[in-house]
């Protein structure tokens, strides 16, 4: 990294353009709730005293999203948008998003479907205002199918146990940002993104800040079971040792297991002359340790999946075209 940009990003630096907010917000089919929520931000930033900026992130879209995105930002120059090529999911159209804000900008990172409300920015300001670099917002009450909850609430004790870092329990994306929170962010290549992880890691001075998440303004969840566990799965793998640390010990305990049980057949053997009879003993070992062979397999295959990922050295996603002050810019 060149010195002028590590100067740049330094802590303790005021940031350059203290009045600028962007509003940063994945959309993917959202058909059906992007007039309300252009309805909710229209009353919410015409109250902001700051300029603001609210930048969507066109995720590939099939039901006639893009189509009233680019309506929107052509004809209203607080809005802009990023049209990814593809869809690329939520993570990825993040990235994007925060790529793109303007150099010194705060950014309220927000979902879509109004599950995060817009109007909570004033609180979140004000919290910031008390010296902090990230305002993430903390579930209170949720409101999700019965399943859902308790798998959420058992995953995110789950990982905050196991990870590296502290991760903060029942948060996601939903938060306000100090430009230089959001240049680290940027400056990090990983191609399998955890945000909130990653946000967490960066530190300097963070706080929650408890509201009550309803449930999404209209369309369905673009979240499946398995969305789900594949951003589980990178929370679980990207931040943590501990996966492959408790494969290592589980095969220490199946040693154990059988150099007691070789011993107990040998001392039979020469004290009782008894030969050994078990063969169900055996069967259930071998299964056993198969089971754990393969699962110590499927771990490490997991890390060395990864690596290869991150040696591929792809970019991390492709934008189509980037619409800003009612004009097109060329794309990176
Ligand atoms: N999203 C996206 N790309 C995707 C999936 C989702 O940009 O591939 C957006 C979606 O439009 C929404 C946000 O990410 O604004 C969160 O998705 P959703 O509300 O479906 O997730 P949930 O709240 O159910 O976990
Ligand atoms: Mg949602």
């Amino acid at each position: 990294m060149r010195l002028s940009e590590q100067i740049s990003n330094s802590p303790g630096e005021k940031d350059a353009n203290m009045g600028q907010l962007t509003i940063v917000i994945p959309l993917y089919n959202e058909k059906e709730v992007f007039p309300l929520l252009v309805e909710r931000l229209n009353s919410t930033i015409q109250h902001l005293e700051c300029s603001v900026e609210v930048l969507f992130i066109e995720d590939g879209s099939t039901d006639g999203t893009r189509q009233l995105v680019e309506l929107k930002v052509k004809d209203d120059k607080r809005y802009s948008a990023i049209f990814l090529s593809r869809n690329h999911g939520h993570q990825l159209a993040l990235t994007a998003g925060l790529k793109a804000v303007k150099m010194g900008s705060d950014v309220f990172v927000l979902d879509g479907d109004l599950q995060d409300p817009p109007e909570l920015i004033n609180a979140f300001r004000s919290k910031m205002n008390e010296g902090f670099d990230v305002v993430y917002g903390v579930r209170k009450k949720r409101k999700a199918s019965f399943f859902k909850k308790i798998a959420y609430w058992v995953y995110y004790r789950m990982i905050r146990g196991i990870s590296s870092i502290n991760l903060p329990v029942d948060s996601g994306d939903f938060c306000l940002m100090r430009y230089r929170v959001v240049a680290q962010l940027n400056r990090m290549t990983e191609n399998d993104r955890y945000i909130r992880g990653m946000r967490t890691w960066i530190g300097f001075r963070q706080t929650g800040l408890e509201y009550e998440r309803p449930d999404r303004a209209a369309g369905t969840t673009k979240y499946s079971w398995s969305l789900l566990f594949k951003l589980a799965y990178s929370g679980l793998f990207n931040f943590s040792r501990k996966p492959i640390q408790l494969v290592a010990k589980a095969g220490a305990v199946v040693i154990a297991i059988s150099v007691f049980y070789a011993s107990n057949v040998i001392y039979q053997k020469i004290f009782h002359d008894q030969n050994p009879e078990g063969f169900t003993a055996v069967v259930t070992l071998i299964v056993m340790s198969t089971g754990i062979n393969l699962l110590a397999l499927g771990v490490v295959g997991e890390y060395v999946y990864r690596t290869f990922e991150l040696a591929k050295n792809r970019p991390l996603y492709v934008v189509e075209k980037f619409i800003r002050n009612g004009l097109e810019e060329l794309p990176e």
